[in-house]
């Protein structure tokens, strides 16, 4: 039973036969024996192997080994006298299981820039900070899960293909189907006669469900038509968002200040060793960034304020700053790096620049809108208390010039036992590239498409 790396170095060596299988990163001669470091993705750790002469195939193989080639090694694992491992392993038997020429595999040992790796997507998360980034990831995702599960949340899986443009921002991309079998290239039509798109937000189809279980959330993919090449935009991405009736936008704000907090310790704690090579090669200070979030609270302040103290700072803003405009990265990013130095919530924004959805204050003029802003991104989570006044709503979509026989199923949950609900969503990637401090949000996707790039 072959046993992985991450579990061989942890244990205490007790001279234990173990079959591991990986991938070589390096390989190191002496007289009469050779050193091979072996990665299986486990881990960030290589293990040493151990190769001695003596074994059958060390002239004709073992001795060709380099970096990219995949091996299967059995013998026993020894406590190592090199400094920084606690264990080795003195191989009795390496099988050779793939090659791979060292002209042309691209990643020998060397420092690769993420533009270059960005170009080969499918042998990227063989290099050491984009491994991490996928473990990390995957431990988020299931933490973002543990988080919802054991506050007794109900996954619901809405649609990816659907009819509403939740944002009515004409973000969405229209599917088509071809015309007739054999039609000519480029010939499409409307989805089988129905206009359909890929989802922008599954937040509408969320609503429905919480107004049956109560508290419930979807974690899925997201796609948004955007030409913005920006480092925090991508055209497919994953979405969290969690819905809960009977809650209004102060519960809201407490649930995602919770939940950011839960999976930021659970990482911190449970990917040490990959937050450890994000802290000191990708982001200096990061642990204690993320530690320091965990531990205090979140500032919080509504729009007007945030405008009034972006217009008090006198900076020159490439876009200029004053009520009702809708806030930019620039200034999302000086109000938590430069004012307060810490995550933000900022509520209450002009009604003017949200969706129809969002719950309309007293004032007439603003909503019920949160979103949560974080150092080196800006806007990590978009939410709000939604409209659950059957005349407001309409009235407002009318005003959006939405199609009311579109959404009157929509309409239909405040005409039923219409109750105060609300929900947010926070973009998975934002939170990935916050938490390993990665500048690019294509580093924290397997395979970013944007605008000009797609990777397979
Ligand atoms: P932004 O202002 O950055 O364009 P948004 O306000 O359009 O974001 P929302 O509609 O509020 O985004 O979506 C909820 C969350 O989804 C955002 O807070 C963000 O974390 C994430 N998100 C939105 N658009 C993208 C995108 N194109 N790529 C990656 N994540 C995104
Ligand atoms: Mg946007
Ligand atoms: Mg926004
Ligand atoms: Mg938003």
């Amino acid at each position: 039973m072959k046993q992985r790396i991450n579990v061989v170095l942890r244990e205490e060596p007790q001279e234990q036969r173990v079959i591991v299988a990986g991938w070589v990163r390096t390989r190191r001669d002496t007289g009469t024996f050779s050193f091979l470091e072996v990665n299986d993705g486990s881990c960030l750790a290589n293990l040493q192997v151990i190769a001695d002469s003596s074994l059958a195939n060390y002239e004709e193989e073992i001795k060709r080994l380099n970096t990219g080639c995949s091996v299967i090694v059995t013998g026993v694992a020894k406590k190592s006298p090199a400094k920084g491992q606690n264990v080795e392993v003195h191989a009795d038997t390496i099988e050779v299981v793939g090659w791979a020429d060292p002209e042309n595999y691209p990643l020998q040992k060397k420092r690769h820039s993420f533009e270059f790796l960005r170009e080969i997507s499918h042998l990227r998360p063989r290099t050491n900070a984009l491994g991490a980034v996928a473990r990390v990831r995957s431990r988020l995702a299931w933490a973002i899960n543990s988080f919802f599960q054991e506050r007794g949340f109900f996954q619901v899986h809405t649609p990816i293909i659907t009819t509403s443009d939740c944002e009515g921002a004409g973000e969405m991309f229209q599917v088509t189907t071809a015309r007739e079998a054999g039609a000519a290239k480029g010939t499409h039509e409307e989805f089988f006669g129905r206009k359909a798109g890929l989802t922008v937000s599954g937040q509408l189809q969320a609503e429905v469900y919480a107004l049956a279980l109560g508290n419930v959330y979807t974690f899925g993919p997201t796609f948004r038509a955007e030409n913005s090449n920006t480092s925090r935009h991508l055209a497919e991405f994953w979405m969290i968002e969690p819905e809960m009736a009977f809650c209004d936008l102060a519960c809201n704000m407490e649930l995602a200040t919770d939940m950011l907090k839960y999976v930021l310790s659970d990482v911190v704690e449970n990917c040490s060793e990959d937050m450890a090579l994000f802290d000191s090669f990708i982001e200096k200070g990061l642990l204690a960034k993320l530690r320091s979030v965990i531990e205090k609270d979140f500032a919080h302040l509504t729009y007007t304020e945030a405008v009034d103290k972006l217009i008090a700072s006198k900076k020159k803003f490439e876009f200029p700053v004053k009520w009702g405009i809708d806030l930019q990265s620039e200034h999302e990013r000086y109000l938590c790096e430069e004012l307060f130095g810490c995550p933000l919530i900022v509520t209450d924004y002009p009604a003017t620049i949200k969706p129809f959805y969002m719950r309309v204050n007293d004032d007439g003029k603003t909503v019920a809108a949160m979103d949560i802003l974080v150092p080196g991104i800006g806007e990590i989570v978009g939410g709000s208390q939604r409209e659950e006044r059957y005349e407001v709503l309409e009235r407002r979509m009318l005003e959006a010039g939405i199609e009311l026989e579109e959404y009157r199923w929509y309409l239909d949950l405040r005409k039923y036992g219409s109750v105060p609900h609300a929900g947010y969503g926070l973009g998975f990637e934002r939170l990935v590239q916050f938490v390993t401090g990665m500048a690019n949000i294509r580093e924290v996707i397997p395979f970013p498409r944007t605008p000009g790039f797609a990777p397979c």
